[in-house]
């Protein structure tokens, strides 16, 4: 087969840019190409190696190097530093070690044991630290090893006749193991199997994927992607086209019917699976999600679940199915199914954890689905955050793949509940989770900042990301939006996986367009919020207006109702919305609202801004009560925040510096003319000294969270200290 030939796979190999590269850099752009395409492997799935010659720093004579991928990491975004690298002589030693234990096979002690025995190999003081699977390669004898989880493979894999199949496709160059943990005993395995049979090219690992290798690396690469495309043919060959998973059961719903479903449903759910850990949603849909869901067999297959351990613990053992009519059934009876279907799926889990727990195990996890199907909708993933959602609706919508495939060629198994059970709750796994940093204060939370395009609400944005939120980013202005969402995505990264449909393809932070003085507006804003990530958490409305008065105070009438209507009836429709999806959840949250210190001073000037102030200062008790016990309501009000403040343009600071005989040069940029009457205010306040975004963007994140949970229905000022602002 010429690679010209593939159908399934693409070729990218390109000697122009592999021959200007060292071995490991030969190895990094391998794994790059192969992880680069989800038929090959999924995100996170999969390791590669080679045994490179290199000059040892010690002894100064060339020694075998085995660089392999390390834990952790993902073949399409490695680079070198994920890759570990060990003295072959040293790690090919430890079979000594590992024979020396009384007990030994897959599961034993000493296997897990060995995994920390690695560390000792290590050449060059590279920190990556070894995977699991680490033996599958140093005891393969071959120069590059390359170890997939192709759809093609795991199908043939996880089929009931797994064996017969892989002779009938690959006619003896492909071996077959059958289905052991990654560990030292499964390499011991595949050398044995190579021994027995010294032609053989590569292996189906039962229940699990496809490992090959060869003595070049570009060969190994072009024998990997012709094993996945000759697996793919013959899957082909079999296709049962309009009989695949039993024929369609329900038809779907055209996007329109769907998105108004989803609005209602996906805060319900959220709520429903979230309480004791919140999760955040992804939305996968596609014809392939949606012929599985809508089929005959999609029940049947759904409670076999995952095969590929990389899938499960994604997927968790089974997903939930739903069996609803779209088309002959209301929401209220998909309401009613979800809620018994959760609690069936939570005794089920229970009776899992109890059937094959050891006396060692570790505690039951969060028994909630993180895959639910819905004939008519899709599938819709649940995680810690986005990225991890993201990954699992990946992977599902994989496991979909690979069950089409391998019911088109024979029968679906899934992996034995008790091996299942062995990799869900291993030691090791258990170890890495506890190795992991605690999750943020705002990890899990959707918040949403109205008027994060500028000044108090970017700031706000960018404090409350810190904390790990996800970042709805909205103001009047998209693009400004955007542009901090951008700023957010920058920082922290978009994440991966590469689930998600729409708008719930997104990252950690999303920009969006919304005119607060239109219901409509709101309204859309939130359903964009909840097809994005499920649901929505924290607001925080820093939106509001100044219009500059005339001499006496006065501004058109026109101005008079825009500012009332930015600065207090704005708040309250925010509200309005968004308590219809709070309710839904019934998840705890909180709103702050941004008022002013101009609320409790009577003063010449501005009456518009002023008194709509003192109505927002009031909307926050009001609506405190409103939305007791779900959600505090608290405002923050500032006090002449000059820096960076479009509420500050250049001339109202010049109107203000004249007003206050303050010199300045119109030369000067307005920066500097907002420093000099940030100046001259300090000088009127208590602490003496200029008020930042920061001062602001703190407080709006304290009263968000939970460190405020016993304050609802209080105004703080952030004012420096202003003595006629005090509240009383
Ligand atoms: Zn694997």
């Amino acid at each position: 087969m010429k690679p010209t030939d593939f159908k399934h796979v693409n070729y990218l190999w390109d000697d122009e840019i592999a021959n200007k590269l060292d071995a490991v850099e030969r190895l990094r752009y391998r794994s790059n190409l192969l992880g680069s395409d989800q038929r090959i492997t999924n995100t996170g799935g999969g390791n590669t190696s080679s045994k490179i010659k290199m000059t040892d720093p010690l002894s100064g004579e060339e020694v075998d190097v085995l660089w392999v991928k390390g834990s952790g990491g993902d073949l399409r975004t490695s680079t070198r530093a994920n890759f570990a690298s060990l003295y072959m002589d040293k790690f090919l030693s430890l079979e000594k070690v590992y024979n020396k234990a009384e007990v030994k096979g897959a599961k034993t002690e000493i296997e897990d044991a060995m995994v920390e025995m690695y560390r000792h190999t290590t050449f060059g003081l590279n920190p990556a630290a070894s995977s699991i699977d680490t033996p599958l390669h140093g005891m393969i004898p071959f120069r590059h090893v390359d170890h997939m989880h192709p759809i093609s493979a795991i199908a043939i894999a996880a089929s009931k006749d797994q064996q017969r199949l892989t002779q009938e496709v690959f006619g003896g160059e492909v071996g077959w193991v059958p289905w052991q943990r990654p560990g030292f005993d499964l390499g011991l395995v595949m050398r044995d199997a190579l021994k027995l049979n010294p032609n053989l090219k590569g292996l189906i690992m039962g229940q699990h994927g496809l490992i090959n290798w060869a003595e070049d690396d570009k060969a190994c690469y072009e024998l990997t992607l012709t094993l996945i495309e000759k697996a793919a043919r013959y899957i082909e060959q079999h296709d049962k086209g309009e009989k695949t998973f039993g024929g369609q059961k329900y038809a779907s719903l055209n996007e329109e019917e769907r998105n108004k479903l989803l609005v209602q449903l996906l805060p319900k759910l959220r709520g429903m699976i979230s309480q004791k850990n919140r999760f955040i949603g992804t939305v996968h849909v596609t014809d392939s999600v949606l012929q599985f869901v809508n089929s005959a067999d999609a029940k049947r297959l759904a409670e076999i679940g995952t095969s590929c351990p990389d899938h499960f613990l994604r997927t968790k053992i089974k997903p939930l199915y739903v069996d609803w009519n779209p088309q002959k059934e209301s929401v209220e009876s998909l309401f009613e199914k979800l809620e018994a279907g959760l609690v069936k799926y939570r005794s089920d889990y229970a009776s899992y954890y109890e059937a094959c727990k050891h006396p060692n195990s570790p505690a039951m996890r969060d028994p909630n689905p993180t895959v639910i199907l819905i004939p008519g909708l899709g599938l819709i993933a649940w995680g810690k955050n986005k990225s991890e959602s993201r990954v699992t609706a990946e992977f599902y919508s994989l496991a979909i793949e690979v069950m089409r495939s391998s019911e088109a060629i024979s029968e679906y198994q899934g992996l034995p509940r008790q091996e299942a059970f062995d990799i869900e709750y291993w030691l090791l796994e258990e170890a890495k989770l506890k190795r992991m940093p605690p999750e943020k204060e705002f990890a899990r939370n959707v918040v949403v900042v109205i008027g994060a395009g500028s000044g108090i609400g970017k700031a706000t944005a960018h404090r409350i990301a810190k904390e790990g939120a996800h970042m709805v980013c909205a103001d009047l202005s998209e693009d400004s939006a955007q542009a901090t969402a951008k700023e957010l995505i920058d920082n922290y990264g978009v994440g991966i996986g590469i689930g998600g449909t729409g708008v719930s393809s997104c990252g950690p932070a999303i920009g969006f367009g919304v005119d607060i003085t239109k219901r409509e507006s709101i309204r859309s804003l939130f359903e964009k919020i909840v097809l994005a990530y499920g649901g929505v958490d924290n607001i925080i409305i820093t939106a509001g207006i100044f219009v500059s008065p005339d001499k006496v105070g006065h501004i058109p009438d026109d101005k008079w109702a825009l500012t009332y209507a930015i600065n207090a009836t704005g708040p309250y429709l925010v509200a309005d919305e968004a308590k219809t999806i709070w309710n839904l959840q019934g998840l705890n949250t909180s709103l702050v609202i941004t008022t002013s210190a101009n609320a409790a001073v009577a003063k010449q000037g501005s009456f518009a801004y002023d008194t709509s102030k003192a109505a927002a200062n009031h909307l926050v008790r009001e609506l405190a009560i409103e939305l007791s016990p779900l959600v505090r309501v608290n405002g923050l009000a500032p006090a002449t925040v000059v820096e960076g403040s479009s509420m500050f343009p250049r001339d109202r600071v010049i109107s203000s510096l004249t007003k206050y005989n303050i010199p300045f040069e119109e030369s000067e940029s307005t920066e500097l003319l907002r420093d000099k009457l940030a100046l001259f205010y300090a000088q009127r306040t208590l602490t003496k000294s200029p008020i930042t975004l920061a001062d602001q963007a703190e407080v709006a994140y304290l009263l968000s969270s939970n460190k405020f949970s016993k304050t609802t229905g209080q105004i703080i000022s952030v004012d420096g200290g202003l003595q006629e602002a005090f509240l009383r």
